[in-house]
């Protein structure tokens, strides 16, 4: 993804780029978006007539000889309208506004979840698209709000100036070269300050990601054991440490510049606007008796009002402006097009699955990590990968649940490219499979859900149970005192319960006997559990899978032993195929890697199958 940041912004782009978030809020809670509208058009209207302009028809009204009756029914009417409306405004304050706020608030994060969930795998290996994700998600809420308020400041500022300059104009029309005298100043420095603070928020942002990292890895729980038996807390210390010296000096540099620019244009607007259009006001009013008691007060009221708004008016650009550079970087993220793309056909219940001449290389690598991949697997076979680390065999599977895109070569699935099935749904190519990896989660939650991990229909119990039974944790399950309700993890619920490597590792093997999924893929979720219960719960596997395809990743090779195909994997590549039987007999690597593992276990004193 390439950035934006650096090209200067056009006023096409700009109002582009605010119309799609202020598009956004208007379609989900229009009552919050319109209604302030009418508010800011109306309270602008009484700010005008309240502020400066009844003022101005009374003491001139007084000087021209006119009664106090006269005077005061105009005065009683607009303070009555003034006082319903704000009565109305506090009522959508306290009940409406809230709510609405909460459910725009909801529904950007929502839209950036399913984006989130949308993009492939790939994405969460690319550093710059994380950052993105990152940056969107802490700006957009705060963005969404920057544009609306930003329009609503406009709408005030418009009526404002329009009626407080009809009248100055009305007056006297020199009066409003004072008050163009900030407005210059700010335009010519506004987009600059708008550079700066961009600048400094983007640094200070990326600065912040890498503390909050290190923040995390000492308090959560996936890192506790490293940062109590090792040394690395020292090294995150250092880097915690390093984050929060970045930001002072962010800080230092970022705030003297725009502390400067901001002086600059406030002592320009109080002297050169302000002072400088009273003092001729009153000149004319006292010195040369040109002009009016209640219009000297006017202006003196007035023009600062025009100054203020004029000045508002450039903020608002600049705001906008501002607004800009963000939401490029929050469309950028929501307008990425995933390279995984779905496909129009419905993918059929169950079939073979083919790769022929697979190659794959991860983004930013230079050398393939599968090459020339050729496997058959036929509805219904077991199917064992096996291979030392790093030979390719958790990618392979990757790539057949298309996590990834082969980059040269074909996957099909029952006669057909897979990537032409749809990808997710009822119809899914996904559906297809039950997949527990090594890096698998328990959620904190109940350990039916955590089995299920959908929601619950009736009938969900025996399923679980039988899973549970079929992956060896049943016995264990039971007792807890809430038995499948009980909750893993003692995070939300005291009664919850932790469960070793192992018997988490059965619990998320359970998942795939829920799912009536034709196609079981476990890579490696049977590393805690010791040879003799990896062995039964592939056992179980096979006879529970009897019509389903069951690929599955093992270091132990006496569980490759149950397959009716091996494939061996080294450097990508696949070495040797066969049953265990026809690879014992070819005497070659797998049939020495073997012998190696079952001199071991005997070694060991374990119990070996072969
Ligand atoms: P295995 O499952 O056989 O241990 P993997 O498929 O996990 O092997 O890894 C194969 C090779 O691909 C390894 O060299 C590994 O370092 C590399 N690899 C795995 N994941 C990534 C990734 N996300 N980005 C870059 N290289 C990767």
């Amino acid at each position: 993804m390439t950035t934006k940041k650096d090209k200067p912004q056009s006023l096409g782009h700009i109002i582009k780029n605010n119309w799609f978030l202020f598009r956004i809020a208007v379609r989900v809670t229009p009552a919050l978006i319109l209604l302030p509208v009418l508010k800011n058009i109306i309270f602008s209207i009484f700010s005008f007539l309240t502020g400066t302009y009844l003022l101005r028809c009374v003491i001139n009204g007084f000087q021209d000889g006119k009664s106090f009756s006269e005077m005061i029914v105009p005065v009683i009417c607009v303070c009555g309208a003034y006082f319903l409306c704000s009565l109305l405004s506090s009522a959508y304050d306290a009940f409406l506004e809230p709510v609405q706020k909460l459910k725009l608030s909801e529904h950007l994060k929502k839209m950036i979840f399913a984006k989130n969930e949308s993009v492939e795998l790939g994405c969460y290996e690319d550093k710059g698209f994380y950052d993105k994700y990152v940056k969107a998600a802490n700006n957009i809420e705060n963005r969404i709000w920057g544009v609306v308020n930003t329009v609503y400041n406009c709408l005030w500022i418009i009526m404002s100036f329009s009626l407080n300059t009809v009248f100055i104009i009305i007056i006297d029309p020199w009066l409003i070269v004072f008050a163009a005298i900030p407005v210059i100043a700010k335009f010519t420095l506004g987009e600059k300050r708008n550079k700066i603070q961009h600048e400094y928020d983007m640094k200070r942002q990326e600065e912040e990601r890498q503390r909050d990292y290190t923040r995390r890895t000492f308090y959560l729980n996936d890192f506790a054991k490293e940062m109590r038996l090792t040394n690395i807390y020292k090294v995150m210390f250092a880097r915690f440490n390093r984050s929060v010296k970045n930001i002072i000096a962010y800080i230092k540099e970022y705030g003297f510049k725009l502390g400067a620019v901001d002086y600059i244009t406030e002592e320009l607007y109080e002297v050169g606007a302000i002072m400088g259009a009273q003092l001729y006001s009153v000149y004319r009013t006292l010195v040369s008796g040109t002009m009016k008691y209640g219009d000297c007060l006017f202006i003196i009221t007035a023009i600062s009002e025009v100054s203020n708004t004029l000045m508002n008016g450039a903020q608002s650009f600049f705001a906008f402006h501002e607004n800009s550079l963000y939401i490029d970087t929050i469309r950028e993220y929501l307008e990425y097009e995933p390279k995984i793309k779905d496909g129009e056909f419905p993918a059929p219940k169950s079939g073979d699955i083919k790769l022929e001449n697979v190659c794959f290389r991860y983004a930013g690598q230079n050398a393939d990590v599968l090459k020339n991949v050729n496997i058959e697997i036929h509805n219904g076979e077991k199917i064992a990968l096996v291979g030392h680390n790093g030979a390719g065999k958790t990618t392979l599977v990757k790539l057949l649940l298309r996590l990834y895109d082969p980059t040269a070569g074909t996957i099909s699935f029952a006669d057909r490219d897979i990537r032409d099935y749809k990808l997710t749904g009822e119809e899914g190519y996904r559906e297809r499979f039950g997949t527990v990896f090594q890096d698998f989660r328990l959620f904190s939650m109940s350990v039916a859900d955590n089995v299920l991990l959908r929601r619950r229909r009736n009938g969900d119990e025996a399923v679980v149970e039988r899973a549970l039974k079929n992956s060896g944790a049943y016995d264990k399950v039971m007792t807890f005192e809430n038995g499948m309700d009980t909750v893993l993890t003692r995070e939300f619920d005291d009664k919850g319960e932790v469960l070793s490597g192992g018997e988490g590792q059965k619990v998320a093997i359970s998942r795939v006997f829920v799912k009536e999924s034709s196609v079981v893929i476990l890579d490696e979720p049977s590393s805690a559990l010791d040879p003799v219960a990896e062995y039964k719960m592939y056992e179980n596997m096979m006879n529970a899978c009897e019509n389903r395809s069951v690929i599955f990743i093992s270091h132990r090779l006496s569980s490759a032993v149950l397959a009716d195909r091996i494939y061996l994997l080294e450097n990508g590549e696949v070495i040797e195929e066969g049953s265990h039987h026809d690879l014992m007999q070819k005497c070659g690597k797998y049939a020495e890697m073997f012998t190696l593992q079952a001199r071991n276990y005997v070694a060991d004193g374990e119990e070996v199958r072969a």
